[in-house]
Order: C-alpha cells, then structure tokens, then sequence
C-alpha cells in the first residue's frame, strides 16, 4: 500500500524539520522520515550536547579561579558521568519538545531508514511513499582518520566522546576546527592534559590570522600543547607518530578532522539541504537552505556567521585580513581588556577587529564573551549596507562588550 504526500522529506535535523514546519505552515502535506533520533546531529550530537558539556566545563573553571573576585569555593570537584546526565536530559527535553512540536504541525514523522526510489517515491520499512517533492537532508557522518575507523575506546570520534563518563588523564586532539577546539576547551577546564595536531599553518585555519594567533595565545595560558604544520602519520599500538619525528601516547585521541556528507543515492529532481550538500556545514546555515528552498526568502551565503564557543566566545562574519589586498581596506581592533565590563566579569581576553572598504565594513572577527550575541549586531550592519558613519549614531549601553564595537567604529 502506498501513501502520496506534497513533499518527503529524509532527515530530521535542522535542515529536515525547518522543512517541515515550513511546509506544514503552508498547508502541504508532509511526511518526513528518520532512521536515527528526531533533531539530527545538532540536537543529539552536535550543538546542543557539546555546549551543554561546555558550560558545566566553564562553571568549574570559573569556580576554581574565583577567589581573586572574593568568592570562597573550596574542594571544588566535578563528577563528569553526572554532566554527561544533565547533557542527556537536556537533549531529551529538547528532543520531545521537538516532536511535540512536529505532531502539531500534523508532520507525519516515521521513524525509519529511507531509500530514494525516483524524484517522487521513497521507500521506508518496506512500504512506497509518494511524494510530489522529495527534499534530502541527511545531514553528515565524522570523518575517519587515514581509513582508521574510531574503535569508541583509543580512536574516539566526535559521537563517541559525548558518552565518555570519565575525563581522560591526557587526549590528543586531531584537528582544530570548531569542534577540536571546543573539545579541547572541555578537557582542559576538567583538568586533562591535552595536545592538538593541526596540518594548516595555523590553529582555527577557517578564522581571520589574528583570531588564530589569539587562539594559540588562549592555549598557551590555559597549557594545552599544540602542533602546526604537523600531520599524524599513524595510529599503531596505542601511539600516534607524528611527521615531526614525535610520538605521543595520550589515553585516547578525538579525531576531529572534519565531517563527510551522509551517502544516499542522487536522483535527479532531488533537492538536497543542510551539511547532505558539502558546503557550509552549520546549524544555521542548514535551517535557512531549507527556509529559502520551502518558502523562497533569500539569504546571502556569503554573510553567513561562524562561532566557536567557549571562554571566551570566538566569532566572524564576512572578510578576513588574509584575503584583503594591502591598502584596500581600513582596520579597527579595540581590546576586550579596555572595556569596564570585561574587568567587571573577570574576562578581560580577546578583542573586537572591524575591517572596512568605503565606509562600509566588510569583516568582524571578536574573540570576546559575548561574541555570540555581538556578531549578530554587526552582520547586521554588513547586510543591510549600512554606512560606518550612520553607525555611528547609534548610541550604545554601558556597561557592555557592545561598546567595544563602538570605539572600532569610531576609529574608523
Ligand atoms: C560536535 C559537533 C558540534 C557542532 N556544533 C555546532 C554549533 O555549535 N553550531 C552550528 O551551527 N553547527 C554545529 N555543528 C554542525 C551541525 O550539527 C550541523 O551543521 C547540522 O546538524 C546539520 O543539519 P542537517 O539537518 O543538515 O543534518 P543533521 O543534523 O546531520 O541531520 C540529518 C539526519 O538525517 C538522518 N538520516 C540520514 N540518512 C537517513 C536515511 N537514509 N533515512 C532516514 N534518516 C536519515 C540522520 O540520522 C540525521 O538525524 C556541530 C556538529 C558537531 C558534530
């Protein structure tokens, strides 16, 4: 027996339910079919699980070097299999509210593998589905190092090291993207002796030069070691050789070295969405393909923001100083250490960088708390074209980190 629908949809991640709720709102039928957990990776074991861990990670650490602010915790300890808890009831909650939220969409959620039989049926659980539209969003599976698969146990991908339930006593983190470079915030707030391995010149290789330079700053007070221009040649007996002629014997290694399309075969008429496409592999980016696919409202891909998150908060939009052309653009840097409410919170590291062409920014790079919610304020500004002297006008609130955006501005 058969079922016919308006659109299909594979996936239930940021990409496959914004989908569906757009859909819904608009009136179509929908089905959308998910062979694992409701949410994707994002909610199960991306985004929300990792910046869960991070905060009990931020708290403990800020409580451990409280006492300058005149706050006494003494025999302060952690117990990492209760954090792992709190992650998992986080998840859940978000996860039923999630399908609470999809069944009043009226989004018929079957809970299967799919398999694309042609531009218009998909079959799951052995029974066709018809649908007038078929949109893929299955999203993207961790990359394995040189064909070594992730044993859980040595060898830990970014899915195996959410349910470890005790702190490693030394990891060696393989990559430093986002997801590296949260990891090993993590692991050293928690006291582990962590080492990273980067094969581009410089940590964070996606980010602005300065931004990576302040990173290797971050990483040397908090004693994380790190190796550039260094590849792991390979991973034998519980040691992992170097091309610098080092080997190192950490208890485990996270291979965070980047993440590949989920495989599902290409049928022409088909509309892929989110990380399933290669590009930009975001949360966000993979809800707006899917708003600008279901309800046709643009976005400017090239405007898309990125955050690493962490004490503090790394963010950027648009140009970075590496690509520029000396004498082509303005630059603005104001120090998070000038601003009175950075001494205020005890986070005085980072900074605010603006870069400008015609009075018109077109770059931010802030490595600052708050640099989440700040990097918003100024792609604001790059979108919507407008000028740095109307920005200007604009009168900011004090105490804030915002008004670091101000002085860049006003030195521009
Ligand atoms: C550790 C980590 C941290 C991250 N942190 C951030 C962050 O802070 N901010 C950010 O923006 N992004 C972050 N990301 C990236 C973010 O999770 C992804 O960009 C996002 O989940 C992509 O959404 P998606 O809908 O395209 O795919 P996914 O979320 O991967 O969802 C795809 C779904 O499709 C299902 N599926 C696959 N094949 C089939 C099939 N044949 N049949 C049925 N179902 C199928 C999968 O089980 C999965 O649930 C992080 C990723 C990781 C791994």
């Amino acid at each position: 027996m058969s079922q016919t629908y308006d659109i299909g949809i594979i996936g239930s991640g940021p990409a496959g339910y914004t989908a569906a709720f757009q859909a819904s709102a608009k009136g179509l039928s929908v089905v959308m079919f998910e062979k694992d957990k409701v949410g994707g990776v994002c909610l199960n074991k991306g985004c929300i699980p990792t910046k869960a861990i991070l905060h009990s990670a931020e708290i403990y650490e800020e409580l451990n070097s409280c006492e300058s602010i005149g706050i006494c915790a003494e025999n302060i300890s952690f117990d990492f299999a209760k954090i792992i808890e709190h992650k998992n009831q986080i998840v859940e909650k978000l996860r039923k509210s999630l399908e609470l939220s999809l069944k009043n969409a009226k989004v018929n959620v079957v809970k299967a593998e799919a398999k694309i039989i042609s531009a218009s049926e998909i079959e799951a659980d052995g029974e066709i589905y018809n649908c007038k539209e078929v949109i893929v969003a299955v999203g993207a599976e961790p990359r394995d190092f040189a064909g070594m698969k992730a044993d859980g146990e040595f060898v830990l991908n970014s899915d195996d090291v959410l349910n470890l339930t005790k702190v490693p006593k030394s990891i060696l983190i393989v990559g430093s993207g986002a997801i590296g470079i949260e990891w090993s915030r993590i692991f050293s707030a928690f006291g582990a002796e962590v080492s990273v391995v980067e094969l581009a010149e410089n940590l964070l290789p996606l980010a602005d030069i300065e931004v990576s330079k302040r990173v290797e700053r971050i990483f040397k007070s908090r004693k994380i070691k790190f190796f550039k221009n260094t590849a792991v040649e390979k991973i034998e007996d519980k040691k992992v050789y170097l091309n610098n002629g080092e080997i190192l014997t950490p208890e485990c290694v996270l291979v965070a070295i980047g993440r590949k399309a989920c495989e599902i075969s290409k049928v022409e008429g088909v509309t892929f969405i989110g990380d399933a496409c290669g590009a930009i592999q975001l949360a966000h980016y993979a809800s707006k393909q899917a708003i600008e696919y279901v309800s046709g409202i643009p976005f400017d891909k090239s405007l898309v923001p990125s955050v690493i998150y962490g004490n503090p908060e790394i963010a950027w939009v648009g140009k970075r100083e590496q690509d520029l052309d000396d004498g082509t653009y303005k630059k603005s840097t104001v120090l998070i250490s000038a601003l009175g409410k950075s001494h205020c919170d005890n986070s005085t590291e980072g900074f605010i960088k603006i870069l400008s062409c015609d009075d018109k920014i077109i770059g931010a790079h802030i490595v600052s708390k708050e640099a989440s919610a700040m990097i918003q304020e100024l792609l604001i500004a790059i979108q919507n074209n407008i000028s740095i002297s109307k920005l200007k006008e604009i009168c900011f609130a004090h105490p804030t980190y915002s008004e670091g955006i101000y002085e860049c501005l006003m030195k521009l």
